[in-house]
């Protein structure tokens, strides 16, 4: 149990091991066969549009739905196999849980709700205060715990939850968006509250989310899924630099996805023409696919340029369509040659322009190059 708060890494518990899952509602197929391995203390999330199957694959885990076939492995044993099944309910293992609803109990205490999983692992009472003490210090709600669930704000809800998912030390804790209920700069303060305490605790963790930014702050690992299959796996900054394909860079931030034609290496270097004609010089030698490629661009690393007597290199010529104030910073719907493309500058970094100006768009030569889909 919790008894030094000070302690760091205390319970670094083992990863755990997903081979071949398959699961199914009546006909739909969620997920046909999906393997992932997860490292001893990595903070894992699990990325994908509406519908892709993270919580499946999370309540799969969490014991809380019963997969169809393949194997996991939890902490160093195995929770589930099948045919024929092996399943081991989800009191059994032991495993930490916060889900979008935090559930707390309205009729206890928040002390009372941290203290229920340790009255069911028949915890003696004086270790269950000290262990109450510990994590409600650690997760800053010492102050609360005389209140019922209903006296205390959504935040601070989601610390009880937090506390009552850790108080049994447990080596995994599974999250489902369970930041998803809390207004903005809360959740970007409890986003940081969450890494660190994974940092100090030292246990492995699988945050469900949509939400790039959040996967972004968090994660060591973001496992990007679509339509029940995993589509890439690795560091963020490494997604983002070699995303797999068009959905991938969309779903991690890149907003525009711009076609290119006549695809040809010189040098070591890749050059493309965008739908305006103009030729695009990319520093990294892609591998060119028979299917339809993309130009992967964040809108807030493009710049624009007024037309004047010199072209910029690597631009594309672009005419306004819209201007929008995103307060300190401008949002510009340019079309170039048919493709829309969507520009985010400073305000103090972006010309004065009207819709139906044309204006040429700087390419960064780092982009990267990706099939469609
Ligand atoms: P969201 O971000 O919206 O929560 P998700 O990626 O977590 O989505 P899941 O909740 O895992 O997606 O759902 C995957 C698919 O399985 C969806 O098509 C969903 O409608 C379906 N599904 C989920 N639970 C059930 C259920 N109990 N019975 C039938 N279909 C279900």
């Amino acid at each position: 149990m919790m008894h030094d708060t000070t302690t760091t890494k205390s319970n670094v518990g083992k990863g755990i091991v997903i081979a071949g899952l398959q699961k199914s509602f009546h006909a739909l197929k969620v997920f046909n066969s999906v393997d992932l391995v997860i490292e001893p203390g990595q903070f894992v999330c699990l990325l994908g549009p509406s519908g892709c199957g993270k919580t499946t694959l999370l309540r799969c885990l969490a014991g809380l739905a019963k997969p169809d076939g393949g194997r996991i492995e939890i902490a160093g044993k195995v929770v589930f196999e099948g045919p024929p099944n092996l399943f081991v309910p989800p009191e059994r293992r032991g495993l930490g849980m916060v889900f979008q609803q935090y559930a707390l109990w309205p009729h206890m205490t928040v002390a009372k709700n941290i203290s229920y999983p340790l009255e069911r692992h028949g915890i003696a009472a004086t270790d269950r205060e000290r262990c109450i003490r510990d994590i409600t210090k650690l997760v800053g709600i010492e102050a609360l715990t005389a209140r019922y669930p209903a006296q205390i704000s959504g935040g601070q809800q989601q610390r009880v939850a937090l506390a009552r998912a850790l108080v049994n030390e447990p080596p995994v804790l599974l999250l489902d968006e369970p930041l998803s209920n809390l207004d903005a700069s809360l959740r970007a303060q409890l986003r940081r509250e969450l890494r660190q305490l994974h940092e100090r605790l030292g246990m492995t963790t699988v945050l469900v989310t949509h939400d790039q930014e959040e996967a972004a702050a968090v994660a060591d690992v973001v496992v990007v899924m679509l339509n029940g299959a995993i589509l890439q796996t690795g560091p963020y900054e490494q997604i983002m630099a070699s995303p797999r394909n068009g959905f991938v860079a969309k779903f991690v931030g890149y907003d525009n996805l711009m076609p290119v034609t006549n695809i040809r290496h010189e040098h070591g270097r890749t050059f493309a023409m965008a739908r305006d004609g103009s030729e695009i010089r990319l520093e990294r030698q892609t591998e060119i696919s028979d299917s339809p490629m993309v130009i992967a661009l964040r809108g807030d690393a493009l710049r624009l340029h007024r037309i004047g007597n010199v072209r910029p290199a690597n631009a594309i010529s672009a005419r306004v369509k819209r201007i929008t104030s995103l307060g300190h910073s401008r949002e510009f719907e340019l079309d170039s040659g048919g493709f829309d493309i969507v520009v985010r500058m400073r305000i103090a970094e972006a010309p004065a322009v009207v819709t139906g100006d044309d204006l040429y768009v700087e390419i960064p030569a780092q982009s990267p190059l990706v099939p469609a889909d």
